[in-house]
């Protein structure tokens, strides 16, 4: 592995300004004190869906590498496996296909996913939509048909009634931007015109 100069860096990621540099020259990036935004460990690229894959964003994967963004797998904090069955929401339980009651789990990843939050002082999320515990807006009927309705996963939904501002991965400017009037930390700009 070659070593990594600035110039690379800007090659490999144009458009950040927190990366610019002049050609050759190191560029010393200085890591912000803690973390403004909790998100999905899925969308920055980490492989914790419960078919062990990821679904990265890489406006997201970026705010991660760069100690921005605190990436955070509720399912996995509760304790699921990975891989594992998938789970739908029914009314205020949660079920694998074969019927077992994951409620209890995914509660137990929420309250992990809050404490967090209160710890690190985040104030916004941005949260896999459709996920029966990230979904933002949409979440799969229980049908386990591919059929979506309207509704919050349980840590999406808990971190809301707790305060924390909650949007979906393409909503993920509005939660820069809304992490970023409640903090003092520069973010360049991000979250006003640099959509990916
Ligand atoms: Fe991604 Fe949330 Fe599902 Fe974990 S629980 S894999 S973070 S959508």
């Amino acid at each position: 592995m070659g070593e990594k100069t600035a110039a690379s860096e800007n090659r490999r990621n144009p458009g950040n300004p927190g990366l610019q540099g002049k050609p050759g020259e190191r560029k010393e990036r200085k890591r912000p004190e803690k973390p403004l935004l909790l998100v999905s460990a899925c969308l920055c690229g980490q492989a914790v869906r419960y078919d062990g894959r990821s679904c990265p964003v890489p406006a997201l994967c970026r705010l991660a590498e760069e100690g921005l963004a605190r990436p955070f797998c509720p399912e996995c904090a509760g304790g699921l496996p990975t891989p594992r069955l998938p789970a739908e929401c029914r009314g205020s339980r949660v079920f694998h296909p074969n019927g077992a009651d994951c409620t209890a789990a995914l509660e137990a990843g929420a309250r992990l996913a809050l404490s967090l939050c209160r710890e690190q002082g985040l104030t916004a999320a941005v949260l896999k939509e459709n996920s029966p515990s990230c979904g933002t807006h949409w979440i799969y009927d229980g049908s386990f048909t591919g059929r979506k309705t309207a509704g919050m996963g349980v840590a999406a939904r808990l971190l809301r009634q707790a305060g924390v501002q909650v949007f979906s991965e393409r909503e993920w400017e509005d939660a820069v931007a809304a992490a970023a009037r409640a903090s003092t930390v520069s973010l360049n700009g991000r979250g006003t015109d640099q959509a990916e």
